[in-house]
């Protein structure tokens, strides 16, 4: 068999690996880079592989960085099979309908990014394309069950506690010299998170690529981050004015959903107090969750199977309509806003950060990673004034970064995630920055190869 890195090689975003095997080419996602401008170029790079002669797609979950370039791979020839687990399918209908449409709009701006002097541009890829790729998702699978890809080469899915559907994909390859054995970690959750089961690895596999996000990083015990949630909410409310939540559409607002119906239950919060989740993107995948208690651990298993809605409380309000988005505005304190994007470069947060930024008694609580350079980053950097949407805004609401809702395992996570798998010749190491890599190699078992961009690999 014959691996090669094609993404997330080096790097945190991209996700793209190529198994040669019995005549067939499998790619293990095909995601998109994220990140600053110059990315948009690398992004429409040549693959490193003719997308043409790819046979199948296994995706590990929706997340953009994983599925981004699905809808390129179909506008370059792809026209093979998309295989992922049933949340996954419909979560990455989501995504790439949505990122399909984001280019197009700043394709007609004036390129493929909003910087001033580009020319008008072809989107990356348009929404026909997209829609294109999504009539390739083929087979649909639940976690543990053994699927037949192709004559000779068996796919099994195992739960990876990322988001909602996400897996790690164990491939078995009966080559004439045996059967050979390789897993993809995709992105593997932390075992404390609140909605799904934990991360499982299979027990045995000879070569294991894995991620390494946070490989150089413990996190935060859950349990604090949740008390430390709870007041920034009780807090900001009690002086009169609103809280704000940057939010990621996936996993993150249903987790800020389940926490605040667990708040409101345990009286911690008026029990009618108004929660707005302001992003049709969160409005749709809250409804998908709602579809897949499949995918559940125990406890929030039980609050459906009593047939209670895990993300309802009674004062919950989704907001599709942009003009019901508006109307928040009126709203001057008590309530919980909830809108993307979850680190204010965009999105609907923008004009309630504007209306609310500026007011004493408001609070705003970052719940996920803020990169250098976005609006989040420098509010919790502490900016006296910032510039939103045109405007001179002064920073005088209450602010607090609260890191535990992390949806990634920890270095020591990590560790055990490895550990627990037997036979293993070789782990590679994707999906983190260099030194996040190089650390964690220190501790993992066995010899580790942290591969090149379109390095590729005789196994
Ligand atoms: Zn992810």
């Amino acid at each position: 068999m014959k691996l090669g890195f094609h993404g997330a090689a080096g790097d945190v975003t991209g996700s793209c690996h190529l198994i040669e095997s019995l005549g067939k080419r499998i790619l293990i996602d095909c995601g998109m880079r994220q990140g600053s401008r110059e990315i948009d170029e690398e992004n429409a790079a040549p693959f490193g592989f003719d997308a043409a002669a790819i046979d199948f797609v296994l995706v590990t979950h929706a997340h953009l960085d994983h599925t981004g370039r699905i809808p390129l791979l179909y506008k370059r020839g792809f026209r093979g099979e998309v295989v992922t687990t049933r949340a996954t399918a419909e979560l990455a209908r989501l995504v790439l309908l949505d990122v399909a449409h984001l280019h197009e709009e700043a394709a007609s701006r004036g390129g493929p990014t909003t910087s001033p002097g580009h020319q008008a541009k072809e989107p990356l890829f348009s929404l026909v394309d997209a829609t294109s790729s999504l009539g390739l998702f083929g087979r649909a699978v639940d976690c543990r069950q053994k699927l037949e890809i192709a004559p000779g080469i068996q796919a099994t899915f195992y739960d990876a506690g990322h988001i909602l559907g996400s897996a790690s994909i164990l491939l078995e390859l009966n080559e004439l010299a045996g059967v050979r054995t390789i897993v993809f970690s995709g992105d593997i959750g932390n075992a404390d998170r609140p909605l799904l089961r934990p991360p499982e690895a299979p027990a045995s596999a000879e070569f294991v690529v894995m991620e390494s996000t946070y490989g150089d990083r413990l996190h935060k015990p859950f349990p604090e981050s949740i008390t430390e949630f709870y007041d920034a909410v009780t807090q900001a409310i009690s002086t009169g004015g609103n809280v704000l939540i940057p939010t990621f559409a996936l996993d993150r607002a249903q987790e800020i959903l389940f926490a605040l119906r667990q708040g409101t239950e345990d009286n911690r919060f008026p029990p009618t107090l108004p929660v707005f989740v302001d992003s049709p993107m969160a409005v749709s995948a809250t409804e998908i969750y709602k579809r897949h208690p499949e995918a559940y651990n125990g406890k929030l298993a039980e609050i459906f199977a009593q047939g209670k809605d895990p993300f309802h409380t009674p004062g919950l309000q989704f907001v599709r309509d942009r003009a019901d988005s508006i109307h928040i505005n009126e709203v001057t304190g008590g309530a919980v806003i909830m809108a993307g994007s979850g680190m204010a470069t965009g999105g609907r947060i923008l004009h309630h950060l504007r209306h609310n930024l500026w007011r004493e008694n408001a609070g705003v609580i970052f719940v996920g990673y803020a990169a250098a350079g976005t609006l989040a980053r420098r509010i919790i950097d502490g900016a006296k004034h910032v510039r939103i949407l045109g405007e001179d805004i002064a920073v005088r609401a209450r602010i607090r970064t609260i890191g535990g809702f992390s949806a990634h395992a920890d270095q020591k996570e990590l560790i055990a995630w490895q550990g627990s798998i037997a036979n293993k010749q070789a782990t590679f190491l994707v999906h983190g920055e260099q030194p996040a890599m190089a650390e964690l190699a220190k501790h993992l078992s066995g010899p580790v190869t942290i591969p090149a961009l379109h390095q590729e690999f005789t196994l």
